[in-house]
């Protein structure tokens, strides 16, 4: 179908909202934004102000900005401050530690992001797209396919919002640790599959104010089915972020059914772009290792696993499987769990099995937004 027929029938045929997000202050740079303010008729200060507002004080609130013009206000807020990001539900566990809220984007459609309050760091869990292509069996994110691309904005915006929950004290045990801290995209969809406004969004995320939120690139984590080019591609933004590899399986057949992109980029090669990485920052690759009952957890699996990762920069976090409504896969027993676990260790690789947050409001791994 040529190109402006395709127009045409998305013009005739398809929702109203569709389009890009509205533009934001999260999606520019200090220069964009003095420029967007030039074009409304604004001195280019009032750039640093904003950032300071909405980076540092998590306003979005134009009342309370207090130090622009009453007249002003309204305009800036609306050409630059936009609402991105609508609460839908909030749920918690964990005595309130554990946030998963529902947002609704402004085309209506929906992510989760997922805070986590620990005693000695806070922890937002965002989403990178609304669903996912990846299509991995036992993800409920994967099941459903997907729907579009975040902002950067979108993507900040998520930690902007965990981190003005945190300032006004909704994390019990985070009173006294004050801060978000850390960011993992692991919340719904692929991130290396959408390039451009993930590392925009990174970017957003360790500026130093005002331009940013300020956090340590170390407390950075992207998590990645493998895509290898991109892997490469964000190796050479030589930003000190950690790479989490969703590995899932050690031999190309079992990871081939696992994680479908294998097919395309198998265990060997996406490996290879991990030491790659590895040796750009000097730290740790995290391998992620969801462990299935009688699918992925048996001894020779953790011996092969052990053999591949062994002698490199790495970090296996084992996940117990959080079962998906309807599928037939479910958590390894407690004793096939301690063994491959300790199979890694005895052969001299790092690795822990991760604490399961938010079980009991499917906050947990792959389970966001599914119902
Ligand atoms: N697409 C990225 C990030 C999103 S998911 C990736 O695949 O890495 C974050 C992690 O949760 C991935 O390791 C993913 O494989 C894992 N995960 C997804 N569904 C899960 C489930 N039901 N149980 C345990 N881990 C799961």
């Amino acid at each position: 179908m040529p190109h402006w027929m395709r127009m045409t029938q998305q013009l005739v045929f398809e929702a109203p909202r569709r389009g890009k997000p509205p533009r934001h202050l999260a999606d520019l740079d200090p220069a964009e934004r003095r420029a967007a303010l030039a074009s409304i008729g604004l001195p280019s200060y009032r750039a640093d102000q904003l950032s300071r507002h909405y980076f540092s004080r998590f306003l979005d609130d134009p009342s309370a900005m207090t130090d622009l013009p009453v007249a002003d206000r309204e305009h800036v807020v609306a050409a630059l401050l936009p609402q991105l990001l609508t609460a839908v539900r909030t749920q918690t566990c964990d005595q309130g530690d554990t946030r998963k809220t529902l947002w609704r984007l402004f085309d209506g459609a929906l992510v989760e992001s997922v805070l986590m309050g620990y005693p000695d760091r806070v922890t937002m869990c965002v989403s990178s797209q609304a669903g996912c292509g990846m299509a991995c069996p036992f993800c409920a994110t994967g099941q459903a396919g997907l729907t579009r691309n975040l902002s950067t904005a979108e993507i900040v915006d998520q930690v902007v919002a965990g981190a003005r929950a945190v300032a006004r004290g909704d994390l019990p045990g985070a009173v006294g640790t004050g801060r978000l801290s850390n960011v993992v995209f692991m919340g719904m969809g692929e991130p290396l599959a959408n390039y451009a406004a993930v590392v925009g969004a990174v970017r957003r995320l360790i500026a130093p104010a005002p331009d940013g939120l300020g956090l340590a690139q170390r407390h950075i984590t992207v998590s990645t089915v493998g895509l290898v080019p991109a892997i490469d591609r964000l190796r050479e933004e030589a930003m000190q972020v950690t790479l989490a590899v969703s590995l899932h399986a050690p031999d190309d057949e079992l990871r081939n059914t696992l994680v479908p992109v294998n097919t395309r980029w198998p265990v060997g090669e996406v490996l290879e772009a991990a030491w790659r990485f590895a040796a750009m920052t000097r730290r740790r690759i995290s391998i992620e290792y969801a462990l299935i009952r009688d699918v992925n957890d048996q001894a020779e699996r953790a011996q092969a696993l052990a053999k591949l990762l062994r002698g490199h920069l790495v970090h296996v976090n084992l996940i117990p499987l959080n079962p998906t409504p309807g599928s037939e896969w479910t958590a390894s027993r407690r004793g096939d769990e301690r063994r491959f676990l300790e199979t890694l260790r005895a052969a001299g690789v790092p690795a822990t099995m991760r604490d399961t947050r938010g079980r009991e409001i499917a906050a947990a791994c792959g389970q966001l937004a599914a119902d």
